[in-house]
């Protein structure tokens, strides 16, 4: 599978759909990553949080797919936060991953109650501009909290993974990116599997297009031009969910599916995450 790529702000291109490896164990992570890997996907979402680095670092070096063919994502924690943690804490992560640089640094959240995240990009600056990080980004940042990063900072985000799926379309943020060139990543693509694979709306629409709910969901992300990463273990959900490269969703099809939109979020709220 040749799946498309974004080019982010640095020029670098990620590819659109990635692998996510949340609440995977660390002991189980390994087997899962290599078939993602031997299934195409070559980009992959961790973070210091998810206790899986150092497998996710594992499945890598038994893959026998060249470093520079990959996409390695990692996030820096909360509790790590502020100037000098950060420079601790991605040492850290590279060190469990086992690489000499990953392709994005993300800021997990913004905790604006501890009001640290400038001078923690300051210091993602930093690994950017000795090359450890290759692109720098944000993940759950609102549109008050990158415009505070515009203002105090010099590097413009390359990504900001949040949120995302047909009961919560991000219609502002994604247009406030559009605008400054940060490129949106979406986090829970699938709304975690719960309850939206389930809604008749998908399914009449998996069943015109001869494809999954999963898979009609996916593509609509790609068709809002979202980079995505869904999380599965299973190894036929691995497949199906890059199995989405060969058909396109009809306009009114897109419409209908943002018609989902109810807010709901399945993760915690960005303004209070402490
Ligand atoms: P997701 O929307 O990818 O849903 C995953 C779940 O959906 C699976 O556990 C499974 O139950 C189900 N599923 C997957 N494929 C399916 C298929 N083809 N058919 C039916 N059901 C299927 O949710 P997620 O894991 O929360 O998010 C994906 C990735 O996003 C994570 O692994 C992680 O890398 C990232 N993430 C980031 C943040 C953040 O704060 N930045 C938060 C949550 C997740």
């Amino acid at each position: 599978t040749q799946v498309p790529t974004i080019t982010l702000n640095t020029g670098a291109a990620m590819p659109q759909l990635g692998y996510g490896v949340f609440q995977v164990p660390a002991d189980e992570v390994v087997e899962p990553v290599l078939t993602a890997l031997e299934a195409g996907y070559r980009s992959i979402d961790t973070a210091a949080v998810y206790g899986n680095e150092e497998g996710v670092g594992r499945a890598i070096a038994q893959s026998d797919i060249p470093r520079e063919d990959l996409f390695v994502t990692t996030k820096l924690w909360n509790d790590s936060q502020g100037y000098d943690n950060t420079l601790a804490a991605f040492d850290q992560s590279l060190q469990r991953l086992g690489l000499d640089h990953v392709d994005l640094y993300l800021i997990h959240w913004p905790v604006p109650a501890k009001d640290r995240y400038v001078d923690t990009w300051k210091a993602l600056e930093k690994l950017h501009a000795d090359g450890r990080a290759k692109a720098i980004g944000v993940s759950n940042f609102h549109i008050p909290h990158l415009r505070r990063l515009l203002a105090d900072t010099g590097v413009v985000p390359a990504v900001n993974q949040i949120e995302l799926h047909p009961n919560l379309p991000q219609a502002d943020l994604r247009a406030f990116h559009a605008e400054h060139g940060i490129a949106t990543e979406a986090w829970s693509p699938l709304g975690q599997g719960k309850g939206l694979l389930d809604d008749p709306t998908l399914g009449s629409l998996a069943e015109k297009y001869g494809r999954t709910p999963a898979q009609i969901v996916l593509r609509w992300h790609l068709e809002l031009g979202n980079i995505t990463i869904p999380k599965s273990v299973t190894p036929s959900r691995i497949r199906e969910n890059l199995d989405v490269f060969d058909f396109e969703l009809a306009d009114d099809d897109v419409k209908a599916i943002a018609a989902l939109d109810n807010g709901t979020r399945v993760g915690p709220d960005p303004d209070t995450l402490n």
